[in-house]
């Protein structure tokens, strides 16, 4: 390991100084490791420190910790909003390079270092065991920021969320008495440390301490048998893939497309349901981004696959121009499901543009959307004032797996969605950043305007993802509803997670705008608890 710069703060006296990898203002590699995807949050740290190992990790938080400065944590950094690079950071404590995936014989699970991109996750479990977690979308998005926020994606209806199969997680965190430790919680019942593990189960990123590893089994699975130990994905999927431009879309279509997604995901959401057998994306750009497109996958093995996969297609686009169209019915192959894996997570589920500035929001959906709500879909999505390349909203089905899990079984409090839904706008021009941002508040406000703008947790919505952070909801202007952020985010779980949070980071080093916040102080000045109340 080296030492790019000598004479750094605490750095100085400490010694990890041979254990350091540290890129300084001066250094060449300094603004790569400045921003993250999103162009719009570039940080001006004195520093950041590349994590190579767990004893690093410890020895860089107390560096940071002594010399009172202010730290973010890097992963993958895909970060939506400004977490990670913001003008307070002045240490980012980057954890790209630790990247290690291995099957861990004395836990018996798969380890997963949190540098670790998804792709690269999904190769190695299913190469050498076969396994998978049913995590993210996005090739490039990183364990360390994802997995604790939940994780969904294409396999989460049949398999759950990612954080359904977290057996343990290691977390380095600052203690009362301000002594650095790294700490293995795991989901096991007599673990005293189990709160630890819950609140990485959907607390979100940057929280509680800085997650090294996570370890991942099964609920239930037991024996040496690795390939035993986590769920597989299917071998060969059946891919649907259509795209319909615009010009072949009147209103009433559209209209009628939208309504019959959401009443499919409505009546086929159960879990254990046929219907929650498949996966879907509808991604409705805005006509100037892009067709509105629809992505569906399921089992190639599931009895009559190819007639689940055509009923759903029928059915919605029942009524629409397309209804019956070979356009729709026959865009659809069988691949083998890493192949199907490494074309959606790298061509769909993906942002390729390295200079892309952008805006991100979320809902969660007990229900279709009603006519209004259509029709200001459509309008914002027509509006003839949006150039941007990427104005999109997808809707993505909820249910199956993941609402079989309880809502205060894991942080992930959201379990009885039918879907979930994404605004996202990206750009390039930072001239055009008011615009874009607000075409993204514009139709989010009017798609929620009977709650105050805000998708709050009633019959037809169920609050926000964390995943997808969104600070519109701090502001009173913008979240009219009278419902705090963290009630959006994480319902009623707020309040444990509050306690896990005084627990773990008494002095509240780890945090950001949208972090957990600590309890007050007892009347005695204590903070930290010595056990904490569940
Ligand atoms: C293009 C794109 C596609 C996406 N697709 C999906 C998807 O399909 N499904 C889904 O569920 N989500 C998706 N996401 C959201 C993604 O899961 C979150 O943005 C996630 O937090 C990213 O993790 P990261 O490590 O890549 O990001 P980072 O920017 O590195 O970090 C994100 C957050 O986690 C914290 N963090 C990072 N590393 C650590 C660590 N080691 N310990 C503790 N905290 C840490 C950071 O402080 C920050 O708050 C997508 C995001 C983007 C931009």
């Amino acid at each position: 390991m080296t030492t790019t710069r000598q004479g750094l703060f605490a750095i100085m006296h400490s010694d990890s100084t041979d254990r350091a990898v540290i890129v300084t203002p001066d250094d060449p590699r300094y603004p790569d490791l400045t921003s993250g995807t999103n162009q719009r949050f570039v940080g001006k740290p004195e520093m950041i420190r590349l994590i190579t190992s767990t004893e690093d990790a410890v020895a860089a938080v107390r560096d940071a910790f002594a010399a009172g400065k202010r730290v973010s944590l890097r992963s993958g950094g895909h970060c939506v909003e400004d977490f990670v690079y913001n003008p307070e950071v002045e240490v980012v404590l980057d954890l790209s390079q630790l990247d290690e995936i291995a099957f861990d014989a004395d836990r018996q699970a798969f380890m997963v270092s949190s540098g670790a991109l998804l792709l690269n996750v999904y190769e190695r479990l299913y190469r050498h065991w076969g396994v998978t977690i049913p995590g993210g979308i996005c090739y490039s998005v990183g364990v360390g920021g994802h997995v604790c926020g939940g994780g969904y994606g294409m396999l989460s209806r049949t398999l759950g969320l990612t954080v359904d199969h977290l057996y343990a997680v290691e977390v380095v965190h600052v203690a009362a008495d301000g002594e650095v430790a790294a700490v293995v919680a795991t989901r096991e019942p007599d673990d005293p440390h189990r709160d630890l593990w819950w609140a990485h189960t959907g607390g979100g990123g940057g929280n509680f301490g800085v997650v090294t590893r996570y370890w991942f089994r099964t609920p239930g699975r037991g024996g040496t048998d690795p390939s035993k130990l986590l769920v597989a994905p299917p071998s060969r999927v059946l891919l649907g893939q259509c795209a319909v431009p615009w010009d072949q879309l009147t209103e009433a279509d559209f209209d009628r497309l939208v309504a019959n997604y959401g009443a499919w995901n409505e009546a086929n959401s159960r879990p254990g349901s046929r219907g929650a057998e498949l996966s879907s994306i509808l991604v409705l750009n805005h006509r100037a981004s892009g067709p509105v497109a629809l992505l569906s996958q399921v089992d190639a093995a599931l009895p009559d696959a190819a007639g689940l996969l055509r009923g759903f297609l029928s059915d919605v686009f029942e009524g629409t121009a397309l209804a019956g169209s070979p356009q729709v019915l026959d865009a659809v192959e069988e691949l083998a499901w890493l192949q199907a894996t490494r074309h959606v997570t790298t061509v769909i589920g993906n942002q390729p543009i390295p200079s892309v500035r952008g805006i991100t929001k979320s809902a969660y959906l007990r229900r279709g959307f009603t006519s209004d709500q259509r029709t200001a879909l459509y309008r914002n999505l027509t509006r003839p004032d949006t150039h941007s390349p990427g104005a999109i909203v997808m809707l993505m089905p909820f249910g199956g797996r993941i609402n079989a899990v309880g809502s205060d079984e894991t942080a992930s409090a959201q379990r009885d969605s039918v879907m979930k839904m994404r605004i996202e706008n990206w750009w390039v021009d930072p001239r055009t950043d008011d615009a874009n941002m607000a075409w993204g508040r514009d139709i989010f406000t009017q798609l929620f305007a009977r709650t105050g703008g805000a998708p709050v947790p009633d019959d037809s919505t169920d609050g926000c993802y964390v995943n997808y952070a969104d600070s519109d909801m701090l502001d009173p202007r913008l979240n009219r509803s009278g419902v705090p952020w963290s009630t959006l985010y994480y319902k009623d779980n707020y309040d444990r997670l509050r306690r896990v949070k005084t627990h773990w980071d008494p002095h509240n080093f780890f945090r950001h705008r949208m972090s957990i916040e600590p309890l007050p102080p007892s009347p005695g000045g204590q903070f930290g608890a010595s056990r904490i109340p569940s």
